[in-house]
């Protein structure tokens, strides 16, 4: 390149990878694509070519979002910057001022905050009502939309997946399933029926608490105005997340196998343990398992700031679904902002422990819960 120095400096790095047959797909850490030619640009409009800039597209967040589609085996899906932005780009997918959105009342804590103080500011109405009760008897003429979860947070308790989608295609609303506690490796709530299923990508399917990302999969239209609201509203993945998260999609199902398989030899200790009330375990979510989460009450016979300080090395943290054996305190973090009455409702006690149990060997998670309850014990 013949230019001067400040010139080459800047473009002596832009390298073209095309070519090079890497066995990976390359991180596009790009915030844009460049064109040939003015042709170049009418390409890209009419479909002929793709991308423009990353906000609207980049091959990183595609390939996340159609890999989990396929995993989900939904028709289509796209990644977003978070599940949070995934659930409200999806329900603003069916959802505007004016209509009515009936949500299960189990539903992890930022969901709960996105539906009752920010979509109601867009005039969507929303209600709250126990989905494992009557549905029916709460539908208006403007509702459009049933919101739920596959398996709820932090109880454990396992959505009657068939049950609901009936009821919806019965009264023609749209479904969406969070899906994030599940995964595809145990539930497919698509192939059930549901409409849209989103994911915090954070969770599982990155697997290794370094990103933050979200997906949503389900039905060709709806993820066709999914992924405009997606561009418009800014929530799109950067790509290097994007690549992340794909990466640790290709362990999902060595994970999950032991995740769960220890889940529920933890599972079974807790509940012969003296300083335990209350063990929530799901008794069958599917042949493959139960999932990984489980979670303890302590209220009335262990002391719950004794048993926090003496976990050794199971850290404390406000999330869930890494490797490693962690604990979360959902009164403390994730359902602070639920209403006391809603918090008492479901049981979210003052000794509520939500164990999200890891790959390590479970002897040692067994062994270390059991001490910390033993110290706490009262
Ligand atoms: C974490 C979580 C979310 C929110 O996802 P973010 O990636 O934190 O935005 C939504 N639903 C469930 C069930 C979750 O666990």
């Amino acid at each position: 390149m013949g230019h001067q120095f400040d010139t080459k400096s800047v473009h002596v790095t832009m390298k073209r990878t095309e070519g090079i047959p890497a066995k990976v797909t390359p991180i596009h850490q790009t915030s844009a694509f460049t064109f040939k030619n003015l042709q170049d640009i009418e390409n890209f409009f009419t479909g002929d070519r793709d991308y423009l800039y990353t906000r609207t597209g980049n091959p990183n967040t595609d390939e996340l979002g159609r890999a989990v589609a396929q995993l989900e085996s939904a028709p289509d899906g796209i990644a977003t910057s978070s599940g949070l932005s995934a659930i409200m780009v999806g329900i603003l997918s069916v959802a505007k001022a004016g209509d009515h959105v009936l949500a299960s009342t189990d539903l992890y804590g930022g969901t709960y905050e996105l539906l009752a103080n920010e979509l109601t500011d867009f005039g969507i109405e929303v209600s709250f009502i126990p989905f494992e009760q009557d549905i029916e008897s709460h539908m208006k003429d403007n509702t459009v939309l049933l919101y739920t979860e596959s398996i709820t947070n932090p109880l454990l308790r396992v959505e009657d997946l068939d049950r609901v989608a009936q009821v919806a295609k019965k009264h023609q609303l749209k479904l969406m399933i969070d899906n994030t506690f599940a995964t595809p490796y145990l539930v497919q709530p698509y192939d059930k029926g549901a409409n849209l299923v989103v994911h915090s990508a954070t969770k599982y399917l990155g697997g290794h608490s370094d990103i933050t990302a979200g997906a949503l999969s389900g039905d060709e239209e709806l993820i066709e105005v999914a992924r405009k609201k997606c561009v418009n509203l800014g929530a799109n993945l950067s790509p290097f997340e994007a690549w992340l998260t794909v990466r640790g999609l290709k362990t999902l199902s060595v994970r999950m196998e032991r995740h769960v398989k220890n889940a529920e030899q933890l599972a079974q200790a807790m509940s012969k343990h003296p300083g335990v009330d209350k063990v929530y375990y799901p008794t069958y979510v599917s042949e493959k398992g139960n999932g990984a989460i489980v979670t303890i009450d302590i209220t009335g016979k262990a002391d719950e700031e004794i048993f926090f300080e003496s976990l050794d090395w199971i850290k404390i943290v406000a999330t869930l679904a890494g490797v490693e054996t962690t604990v979360s305190y959902p009164i403390g973090t994730s359902h602070r902002a639920l209403p006391k009455e809603t918090q008492d409702e479901l049981g979210i006690t003052k000794g509520l422990v939500r164990i999200s149990v890891g790959i390590e060997d479970v002897s040692d998670i067994i062994q270390t819960m059991e001490k910390a309850l033993d110290k706490a014990q009262k």
